[in-house]
């Protein structure tokens, strides 16, 4: 045949050469039709579904956590008009049936919060699979890949995601954003962090001859003024956070302290700190040892992310000052092994080092925000898994679930729209076919995702 049909101009061709057509190509040339009608329908229909219903719809649901008490309500009517929640309350029989979606058999709870993802990732477990995705794709390539994990993250239930730098892709994050907003494109709420920060010689790509330019994870920044300069850039190119990389090269002592090396100095950190603050924008700080913690902590950042292990008195200053910590257990048990393999075995003894001190960040009282690292491992595996190392870790099924919600929305200031199923927030809700509080692994089967008040997945 070797006749290309086009969507705009294929029905006249079509017509034309009906008449030099057998049966057999016409009921191709249909059949394509058919198809790029079907995928047109799909697009068409998928990006209606950005808008809210006109009438009100109402969620019939058979237990509801709301993310502020630990006590499931039994039948529970959720009214949501256009994006946002109207009304909670016991079924009535005013309720129209046709605008009812039964979800009596499901326990419904607040759209959940990843605070630590990496949407331009797609797991690097050594810096083997790290430097690959660097060297040999493009920032652009990367970019279509992250919004398909934009999509993932949504059917997984996570409707607001703190996304916590690009890895090498530049601005793309805060692109991904514009495209979940404007419609284009399904996907969770997003914060970003845009480039994030390191120091010379600290960050991947490292091991490559002098001589060779190779691509960094990073934005490099040395000196207080360096990093002044890069806070007010990266805020001005999108980014709702500065994230910084605090330590690197972990070992362990012999007394179990898991030591690092400090990457900045804590002038330089007080430094980026300030800034960011100065412009009303938070800071997160990767830091994973004694140093990068205690050095976090004292430049007055506003969550430690991983914390592997914290010291009783920074884990004092942290609860005293209301920083919170970020834990992302589940990644650092994914790339153990592999890691260990690749010549790091100090990976495997993190674990239990991180059980130790998340056990002892609990009884601080310390505020602990739920972050998976979601791109730190494959877009494929549920973030929700970080439920169940949580709860092994010593959290209550509740705690854990007000870690993804309430306590998530604080972290990233949105406790007045998202966090909680009450009236005036976004209608950003999931279901789960069980009882989280009795098995918590039960978020990992979400079937129902409601964000602003548009269903994307139905039981
Ligand atoms: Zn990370």
């Amino acid at each position: 045949m070797g006749k290309e049909l086009k969507l705009d101009s294929a029905p006249e061709g079509e017509r034309k050469f009906a008449d030099e057509l057998g049966d057999e190509e016409m009921t191709i040339i249909k059949m394509r039709w058919a198809i790029l009608l079907a995928l047109f329908g799909t697009w068409a229909g998928s990006a209606r579904a950005q808008t809210p219903p006109q009438s009100p719809t109402y969620l019939k649901c058979g237990w509801l956590l709301d993310g502020k008490s630990d006590q499931p309500q039994k039948d529970v009517i959720i009214a949501i008009d256009g994006e946002k929640i109207q009304s909670i309350g016991a079924a009535s029989s005013r309720t129209p049936a046709s605008q009812i979606i039964d979800l009596s058999r499901e326990t419904c709870l607040p759209g959940l919060i990843d605070t630590h993802t990496h949407i331009l990732l797609q797991g690097d477990i050594t810096a083997a699979d790290y430097d690959e995705q660097l060297l040999k794709q493009s920032p652009e390539y990367r970019t279509i890949l992250a919004t398909v994990n934009a999509r993932r993250a949504l059917m997984f239930g996570f409707t607001t995601i703190r996304d916590l730098e690009t890895e090498g892709a530049g601005y793309a994050d805060a692109d991904v954003k514009k495209a979940i907003n404007n419609g284009v494109i399904p996907g969770p709420r997003m914060q970003v962090a845009t480039r994030a920060m390191d120091v010379t010689g600290a960050y991947p790509l490292q091991g490559y001859a002098p001589n060779v330019t190779v691509p960094h994870g990073v934005q490099i920044v040395d000196g207080a003024e360096d990093g002044r300069k890069a806070v007010r850039e990266q805020i001005s190119h999108g980014a709702d956070w500065i994230k910084v990389y605090s330590d690197r090269s972990y070992s362990v002592r012999p007394d179990g302290v898991l030591d690092d090396i400090p990457t900045f100095t804590i002038d330089e950190l007080k430094a980026i700190v300030d800034e960011a603050h100065r412009e009303h924008h938070k800071v997160a700080s990767h830091a994973m040892a004694l140093h990068g913690v205690h050095n976090s902590v004292v430049a007055g950042v506003d969550s430690v992310e991983h914390g592997n292990y914290i010291a009783d008195d920074d884990l004092k200053t942290m609860a005293s000052q209301g920083i919170f910590y970020v834990p992302t257990i589940f990644v650092g048990d994914y790339v153990a092994q592999g890691r260990a393999a690749a010549g790091a075995p100090v990976w495997l003894k993190m674990v239990s080092i991180h059980e130790d001190t998340f056990r002892r960040a609990l009884k601080a009282g310390v505020k602990i925000a739920f972050g998976t690292d979601a791109g730190g491992f494959d877009w494929k595996i549920d973030p929700a898994k970080e439920f169940a190392y949580m709860v092994k870790f010593g959290m209550t099924p509740a705690q854990a679930i007000r870690a993804a919600t309430s306590s998530a929305a604080e972290l990233l200031d949105m406790q007045d729209k998202v966090g909680t199923v009450a009236n005036g927030k976004f209608a950003d809700i999931v279901a789960v076919p069980g009882d989280p509080l009795k098995d918590v692994t039960v978020l990992e089967q979400v079937d129902f995702v409601m964000k602003g008040g548009v269903v994307y997945k139905k039981p």
